[in-house]
């Protein structure tokens, strides 16, 4: 099957012949192919051919270019800086104060910071890959972004001493996003999902999370929802706490961090949400070796593979830079050996004949 037929085929709860399987690799794989990530980040001939060797290598069912945690803040203003090695980080923020979003533009897809280069990036892809890929991106969500456009600190503060600001970032971020997500979807015809990491118990307290961020949430999956019909969500760290108003946000997925036990989060919400996760990335994929990746991926499928709403095999959170050819085939073969006959609901064949 084509990656495209095998998803197309599980969403409508037939056997397919693996477990849909995704690596969530993009802006951390071009060392594996001799490219410098800085490089990366600026040509969308490099992005276009890393996701080429990634698919041809690996096999795995998503295709795509994300926007990561931080490209909708630069294309708005926030400096980041492209360190020699290693992924970008944030430098200047584009707001001081929240005073200074009053009047503050909305992004431009066409021509601000790098998105016409990952814009670029998918048409070259597409042109290759239309007929027998599935194509999607991901984007960082309202608090994220809010939290990158502003000095944490300030922003943190704020939660206390200014609620008003708080509230006015929130939703100019949440009006961002959507209308990144609107005409990127506009522009390619793909679904995009959110990446929450500030969202965990680690960073924002529950008291926090109901007060600042669950409107908007709900507000943006709504929007979202408006043009691409459902809405995923990525949170890494601690979200036990929290699963309740996640899911009752009306996201369509969830992939939860791996600190967390994803068959746990099937017991109690399998029935609302399809599942991605969650093969812990540091301790199994990059400092494991191939034994403990078929181990890990072993539990993750009989943990939630046979979660009713579906489910994704997928590494718990981003996959880490320097992660070994070797333990992305281990994963990878174990995907195809005890995922192999996979349907929504189901334990998939590979699992039932081990016994
Ligand atoms: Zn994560």
């Amino acid at each position: 099957m084509t990656p495209k037929e095998r998803l197309a085929a599980y969403a409508a709860g037939e056997e397919v012949d693996r477990i849909p399987t995704t690596l969530s690799a993009g802006e951390t794989a071009p060392p594996l192919y001799g490219y410098k990530i800085r490089d990366w980040y600026f040509s969308s001939d490099i992005m276009f051919d890393v996701e080429s060797r990634l698919a041809a290598d690996f096999g795995a069912d998503n295709m795509g270019v994300g926007l990561g945690l931080r490209a909708l803040v630069e294309a708005l203003g926030t400096r980041l800086e492209y360190p020699e090695k290693g992924v970008s980080y944030v430098v200047e923020p584009k707001f001081k104060s929240f005073a200074e979003v009053d009047g503050a533009e909305l992004v431009d897809v066409d021509k601000d910071g790098r998105l016409p280069i990952i814009i670029e990036s998918f048409e070259k892809l597409m042109d290759v890959y239309g007929d027998i890929r599935t194509f999607g991106t991901g984007l960082a969500g309202p608090l994220t972004t809010a939290g990158q456009l502003i000095d944490t600190e300030v922003f943190l503060r704020g939660m206390i001493k200014d609620r008003d600001g708080v509230h006015k970032l929130m939703q100019y971020a949440t009006d961002n996003v959507v209308k990144c997500a609107r005409d990127i979807h506009k522009r390619l015809g793909i679904g995009l999902m959110l990446s929450e990491p500030m969202a965990s118990s680690d960073l924002l307290s529950l008291r926090q999370f109901k007060q600042f961020y669950k409107p908007y949430l709900e507000q943006a999956v709504r929007r979202m929802n408006e043009f691409q019909g459902s809405t995923a969500i990525h949170i890494c760290g601690h979200t036990r706490d929290r699963w309740d108003l996640v899911v009752g946000s009306g996201v369509s997925g969830f992939w939860v961090d791996n600190l967390e036990d994803i068959g746990e989060l099937k017991e109690l919400y399998g029935q609302q949400v399809s599942l991605t996760g969650n093969v812990p990335p540091v301790a199994v994929l990059l400092e494991g070796s191939p034994e403990d990746v078929r181990k890990a991926v072993l539990d993750c499928l009989r943990k939630a593979a046979d979660s009713p709403r579906g489910y994704t095999l997928c590494p718990g959170c981003t996959t880490p830079v320097g992660t070994s050819r070797e333990n992305l085939d281990a994963f990878m073969d174990a995907a195809w050996e005890y995922g192999r006959g996979a349907r929504k609901g189901c334990l998939p064949r590979g699992l039932q004949e081990l016994g």
